[in-house]
């Protein structure tokens, strides 16, 4: 139970944890900062969060638990406001889908050096739909959330973020930030990737439009990431850079043998390369 909960940005993310933890009632009151007073009114309405202020530093005031939950490239003003103004014990943690570079924007608004209460984190839950509106108070149920606290981070603050995750129902793992940048940029950051790439290359179609009207649950399937919003997907793609390029290059050259073997017409390729893909799929899913 914690007394005050500010968030950066109520959006899917941040209003999904909000929703949650006002169910369980873990906080007193919820405090929503972001730059849009339209949407901070209607997270009001809609019941997300308590009260809400376009100031940064008011928002942080008597907070306990300061959660950055917008845009990652958003994320280093916002600290670099409100730095200043934290209060000795208040824990900043993020739910930014890349570690590395929010940790590095952290240690430079904290004057070089990492505080013991940055708490790095990442929920692996979401949807293709963004803001309040689609927030849900069951998104991290059964759902992980990864932590790359640092050889900087308190050990207090880690429980304490952990015991906020776990009230929603999802399970709290910690790795280090560079395993965090490579696996996400291969589970999560490739297929957004590729599926922005996918539905562009069917826009370019010589049946134009037309080629939309004969989908069915393969397109839908393959494209649904396709949907999210640019904003975030292109902060992502930048400040993991260096990761998602490695793993577009990995599915490059497995792209190319595939293509060659369809070229060859190599059956017995063709098949056991769909046969090894399915095994894997199936033995996860
Ligand atoms: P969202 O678009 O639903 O919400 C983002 C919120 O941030 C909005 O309320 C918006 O008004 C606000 N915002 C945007 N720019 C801002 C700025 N410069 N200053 C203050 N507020 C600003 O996005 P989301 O899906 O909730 O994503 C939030 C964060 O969570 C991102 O960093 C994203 O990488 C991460 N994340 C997203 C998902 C997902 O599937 N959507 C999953 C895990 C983590």
């Amino acid at each position: 139970m914690i007394k005050k909960l500010t968030i950066f940005g109520v959006g899917l993310i941040g209003g999904s944890l909000a929703l949650s933890l006002k169910k369980a009632s873990y906080c007193e009151q919820i405090v929503g900062c972001s730059r849009s007073e339209a949407h901070l009114q209607r997270a009001v309405e809609l019941g997300v969060i308590d009260d809400y202020t376009l100031d940064p530093v008011a928002a942080v005031e008597g907070a306990d638990i300061v959660l950055l939950a917008v845009p990652i490239r958003a994320i280093p003003p916002i600290l670099k406001t409100i730095v200043p103004h934290l209060g000795a014990n208040t824990i900043v943690t993020d739910a930014g889908s890349a570690k590395g570079s929010v940790l590095a924007a952290a240690k430079e608004a904290y004057d070089g050096v990492l505080p013991p209460n940055f708490v790095a984190g990442h929920p692996i839950a979401g949807r293709e739909k963004s803001s309040v509106e689609a927030a849900i108070d069951d998104l991290y149920v059964d759902h992980k959330v990864i932590l790359t606290p640092t050889s900087e981070t308190s050990s207090e603050a880690v429980l304490k973020i952990k015991e906020m995750w776990q009230i929603t129902g999802a399970t709290v793992e910690t790795l280090a930030v560079k395993q965090h940048d490579d696996v996400l940029a291969a589970t999560s950051h490739l297929p957004h990737v590729l599926a922005y790439s996918f539905v562009n290359t069917l826009s370019k179609s010589e049946y134009g439009d037309a080629v939309f009207d004969y989908t069915a649950g393969g397109f839908a399937s393959f494209s649904r990431t396709a949907s999210s919003d640019p904003v975030m997907w292109r902060d992502i793609c930048l400040d993991n850079k260096t990761a998602i390029l490695s793993v577009l290059d990995n599915f490059q050259k497995d792209l190319t043998e595939l293509r060659n073997t369809i070229q060859n017409e190599d059956a017995d390729e063709i098949e056991q390369l769909f046969a090894k893909a399915k095994a894997t799929r199936d033995s996860i899913i």
